[in-house]
């Protein structure tokens, strides 16, 4: 019996290992979903709302990460899924509503609130770059992406994913990521192993670094001091990739990490590990 039982532990510790690469799912605006799509030997492919979804190995067969936008209706929506042998399902997913908390705070360069009119273009086309980047579909044979992530800097959480924000009592988008409160200078690392898509400075965002780790997941992270790295340039996960800030829209120093799967921003703390989140 004592041999029963230390293998039951054992296929729970291998069940827990083989389950801590994918992330969490929370079935709401701003969460994921995580849909099984069988055995098949070759990968399918997966949209949702017309954009493609990451398809991942797990335990022997196939599941499509959804990313679910903070705007979506609650209620059933569809993931069209096409076999390698151009079969193709609708499956249905079901999203329940979530109330996100308001929050109001203010920064001290109203010009990052209410833009100058001379503003405009730079913004348009950082938009632009942004939509580019959050569109992006990299997918390499035989290359996962790498989703057990770590936080990016270590701080106390100081504002959640999801916040509907007042800011300098003006309405503006939802808050698309976490902040974490860390002094200027605080060392900022790779949340995971990907590909440096962009790096500059953004009129929002301020000093910035996006990384691309495969399938549409990408991060971002936002109001650095500076950066270390350059467009192209391969990091591994938890490489030093600048250093934290206060430039751009920020109320103080602090980094801001955002999360985006199939083209929209999710929660990151649904990517973390179970003691950070
Ligand atoms: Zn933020």
């Amino acid at each position: 019996m004592r041999i029963s039982s230390g293998l039951i532990l054992v296929a729970m510790v291998a069940y827990s290992l083989a389950a801590r690469a994918l992330p969490l799912e929370a079935a709401v605006p701003g969460g994921l979903v995580l849909v099984p799509l069988g055995t098949a030997a070759q990968a399918p492919q997966a949209w949702f709302q017309d954009k493609r979804v990451a398809v991942l190995r797990d335990r022997g067969g196939w599941v499509a990460l959804v990313g679910l936008p903070l705007g979506l209706e609650f209620g059933v929506h569809e993931l069209r899924v096409v076999a390698a042998d151009g079969a193709e399902a609708m499956k249905p997913l079901h999203v329940a509503a979530k109330h996100y908390a308001l929050q109001r705070f203010t920064v001290p360069d109203q010009r990052k609130v209410e833009p100058l009119p001379e503003d405009e273009l730079r913004i348009a086309r950082e938009q632009q770059r942004l939509g580019e980047i959050k569109a992006a579909f990299r997918d390499e044979p035989g290359l996962e992406p790498d989703l057990k992530f770590r936080q990016p800097a270590q701080g106390r959480l100081s504002g959640n994913f999801g916040l509907r924000r007042i800011i300098n009592g003006l309405a503006r988008n939802p808050h698309a990521g976490i902040d974490i409160a860390v002094p200027v200078g605080t060392p900022v690392h790779a949340a995971g192993a990907g590909v440096i898509v962009d790096t500059g400075d953004y009129f929002f965002n301020g000093n910035s670094v996006y990384i691309d780790h495969g399938q549409g997941i990408v991060t971002l992270y936002c109001h650095l001091e500076r950066s270390d790295v350059r467009p192209g340039e391969r990091v591994a996960a938890g490489q030093r990739i600048g250093l934290s800030g206060n430039t751009g829209r920020a109320s103080g120093p602090h980094l801001h990490w955002t999360v985006i799967a199939n083209g929209t921003a999710v929660d990151p703390r649904l990517f973390l590990p179970r003691a950070t989140r």
